[in-house]
């Protein structure tokens, strides 16, 4: 059987990894979803503790957290049952096993399993929103550099991939670096393959997309605000 706590923090308590949930080891998820766990809430942290944003921020923590360890649960929980030995359980692993053999089933188990299908839920848009940005290889005034290294610093990344000034957020500049980059290429995710190319993207210090845009500017301070806090005065 499985368990987990009903809510990831209760006012200044938060839980994660194994703190919040138990389960059979099979599958072996656990250890990704604490580390999850745990870059998802500590920038949150981070920025309520130096008031960059308020509290409310930490409760997209529960929100985005609970529901992809309750769904790796759920696989656990089926994976157990398949290694029952009686008759009807072979059959089923056989049939299983069929689906596994075709490449959409196969590529969403493993998107699941490794956890780079999650797509938290941050309202409608394109494909991108939610997702974990890819590790793309990006041209900039200062040379060659990967998306993930711009991470490095925990801090998020608007990266413009339009004509260099485009978009405006110097009353986001002491919180939010902005890269003026190009890409050539597709862009490919692990779960759905690929995706249009934006114009420019938000990425949240763990590696989200919390805003995608499409010439426009549309949306972008909302999402600033939400994520990183209160602009600064003009
Ligand atoms: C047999 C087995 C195989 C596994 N295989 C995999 C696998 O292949 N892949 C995978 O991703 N996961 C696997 N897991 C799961 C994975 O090990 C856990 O999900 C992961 O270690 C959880 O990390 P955690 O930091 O949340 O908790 P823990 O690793 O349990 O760390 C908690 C730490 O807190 C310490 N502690 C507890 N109470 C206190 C206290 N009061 N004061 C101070 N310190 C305290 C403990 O000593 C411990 O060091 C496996 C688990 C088992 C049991």
């Amino acid at each position: 059987m499985t368990r987990q706590a009903a809510a990831y923090r209760d006012r200044r308590v938060p839980l994660a990894g194994d703190a919040a949930l138990v389960h059979p080891p099979i599958g072996g998820q656990g250890l990704n979803i604490g580390v999850h766990d745990a870059v998802n809430l500590g920038w949150k942290l981070a920025q309520v503790v130096k008031r960059t944003s308020p509290e409310k921020l930490l409760d997209t923590y529960h929100a985005e957290r609970h529901s992809v360890a309750a769904r790796v649960l759920g696989n656990t929980m089926a994976r157990t049952a398949l290694r029952r030995t009686d008759d009807r359980t072979k059959a089923l692993g056989s049939t299983v096993s069929e689906f596994l053999g075709m490449d959409e089933p196969r590529m969403r188990l493993a998107a699941e399993m490794s956890g780079l299908g999650i797509r938290y839920d941050l309202g409608e848009g394109q494909s991108l929103l939610g997702r974990r940005i890819p590790d793309l290889e990006l041209i900039t005034a200062n040379g060659p550099v990967r998306v993930f290294t711009l991470l490095h610093d925990a801090r998020p990344v608007f990266l413009n991939l339009g004509e260099p000034g485009r978009f405006d957020i110097t009353r986001w500049a002491d919180r939010v670096q902005l890269i003026d980059a190009k890409h050539v290429g597709s862009w490919e995710l692990p779960a759905i393959g690929a995706v249009t190319a934006p114009t420019a993207v938000l990425v949240r210090p763990d590696g989200y997309v919390a805003w995608v845009g499409d010439q426009t500017q549309e949306g972008l301070a909302d999402a600033l605000t939400t994520w990183f806090g209160p602009p600064t005065a003009a």
